[in-house]
């Protein structure tokens, strides 16, 4: 089979000149060939394996560009990297690669192509397309990868227990491409992912946080979430989900699943944002369930304070997955912890008030928390759904209203603690709060309009039931 299509891009005829000046042969290689074939769009990355040096093909190919980009050299893996419009181009030099048990990093030497096949982690992402000027896009393809898209399975070259135990990175990468291509990963892998889950351990909390979110940002991420919990791999990752797995019974009183309801809520907010870290909060909005469970004669099922729990939560596992401590944390957190907020508000009579306090709390995150809100109904009661999903609409209306009045979303206090102090010539003390707390409060309440006119006013008031007196 011949792709020269694939290879319109002038630099692969840049490529393939510098390696016939250098008497060696190219080829480009691995999620190229596989995107290009399943017309997944243009590539940002190109990798192109050499027989012999990779990185002398780099400075040969940088030297007949008309610009002579940097090439930047990774001299500990070999490597070397150029960039070429907006793409970025990996040389690498054909290798055959073997491991020890500590490491994911291999022992390597110098191979064939072949050999470098072999290293690969999936068929799909063995596919290569020769460079060299006399068979310019013929295919290569030893393990049916071209099999494998079609029937788009996840399929391991060698062994799958020793792929996977090699470099237990490829368990991960597979429930990934499972989930961003909506392949299914065939038995014999799945069972010897099974097999190996504990072998995890030995990889950076990093790089597993690269494939999570990249399962995350999919279009169903509950593909990966499930191969992760079915594996056996995401009571390693991520054991606040599977602590809510299951189905308690007493006295003939049940609770949902938390664990597929999170993953269906997941699934539903992923139709309405890409945005991972919204995604991240509907993944990891009920985890606090687990630990707040409780059953009682009176009431039933309970998970008080699951919000602020969770919310905590939060943070020590964004911790210990090193993930960052930053404000994509505390946004997370902060959607956590207010997730029910809108929800209670929904049920009753939708008052101006609350709704002004809703966004007071919020603040700029209220429409993520309304995204997140209603993907967490997940009833399959059509006039329930119905009813919730309208109650929303008011709530999402109200917000325009109230904000177009008052607005209250970044609340400054229309009268400040100094105005307050010189007003009534006062040195900061207590009765400064209580009166900003009263004009907060008469602006939630819907008593006085956001403006510094009112709230002076009700100072004057507030401050003479305090007994205080105005300076001249
Ligand atoms: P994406 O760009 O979506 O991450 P990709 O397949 O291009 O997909 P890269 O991480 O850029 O992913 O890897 C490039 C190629 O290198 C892969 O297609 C595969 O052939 C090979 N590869 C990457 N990681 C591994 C691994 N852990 N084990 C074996 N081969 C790998």
């Amino acid at each position: 089979m011949n792709y020269k299509d694939a290879l319109q891009n002038k630099i692969f005829q840049i490529i393939s000149k510098s390696a016939a000046e250098l008497s060696l042969d190219s080829y480009v290689i691995g999620g190229f060939v596989r995107d290009y074939l399943l017309k997944r769009g243009d590539a940002k990355d190109i990798d192109i394996v050499a027989v012999g040096s990779g990185i002398e093909l780099a400075r040969q190919v940088a030297k007949n560009l008309p610009n002579k980009p940097k090439v930047q050299v990774f001299k500990t893996y070999g490597t070397a990297m150029l960039r070429y419009n907006d793409v970025e181009i990996e040389f690498v030099g054909a290798r055959k690669e073997s491991y020890n048990a500590n490491s994911r990093n291999p022992i390597v030497e110098n191979g064939t192509l072949q050999d470098d096949q072999n290293r690969r982690d999936f068929s799909i992402n063995a596919l290569a397309l020769d460079l060299s000027e006399t068979n310019f896009g013929d295919l290569l393809d030893p393990f049916n990868g071209i099999k494998d898209l079609d029937e788009k399975t996840i399929r391991t070259p060698l062994d799958p227990d020793i792929t996977y135990s090699d470099d237990p990175l490829r368990m991960m990468r597979a429930i990934r491409f499972a989930s961003q291509l909506g392949f299914t990963i065939e038995k014999e892998s799945l069972d010897a992912i099974k097999r190996n889950n504990d072998r995890i351990k030995i990889i950076t909390k990093e790089r597993i946080v690269v494939e999570l979110n990249k399962i995350l940002e999919s279009q169903t991420p509950s593909i990966g979430f499930l191969l992760l919990e079915k594996t056996g791999l995401l009571k390693h990752i991520l054991p606040e989900l599977t602590a809510l797995k299951g189905i308690d019974e007493v006295e003939g009183q049940k609770h949902k699943d938390n664990f597929y309801h999170t993953l269906e809520v997941v699934d539903n907010i992923s139709k309405h944002t890409n945005d991972v870290w919204l995604r991240w909060a509907a993944l990891l909005h009920d985890i606090g369930k687990a630990p707040t469970k409780k059953f009682s004669k009176k009431v039933g099922w309970t998970f008080h304070a699951h919000e602020f729990e969770g919310s905590k939560m939060v943070y020590h596992l964004f911790k210990r997955l090193k993930m960052p401590l930053n404000e994509k944390m505390k946004y997370v957190q902060k959607l956590v912890f207010m997730s029910s907020r809108p929800i209670v508000l929904a049920q009753d009579i939708v008052t101006d008030s609350a709704v002004r306090r809703l966004v007071f709390d919020a603040g700029e995150y209220v429409e993520d928390l309304m995204t997140l809100c209603e993907a967490d109904i997940t009833t399959k009661n059509p006039r329930k759904f119905n009813k919730y999903h309208n109650n929303f609409k008011i709530v999402r209306e109200k917000i325009i209203e109230v904000e177009a009045k008052d607005s209250v979303r970044n609340f400054q206090p229309p009268v400040s603690g100094e105005e307050i102090m010189k007003t009534f010539n006062l040195k900061p003390s207590r009765e400064i709060g209580l009166i900003k707390e009263a004009i907060k409060e008469a602006i939630l309440e819907g008593e006085i309009p956001n403006e510094h006119e009112a709230a002076y006013n009700l100072m004057l008031k507030k401050g003479k039931a305090l007994g205080l007196k105005i300076s001249n």
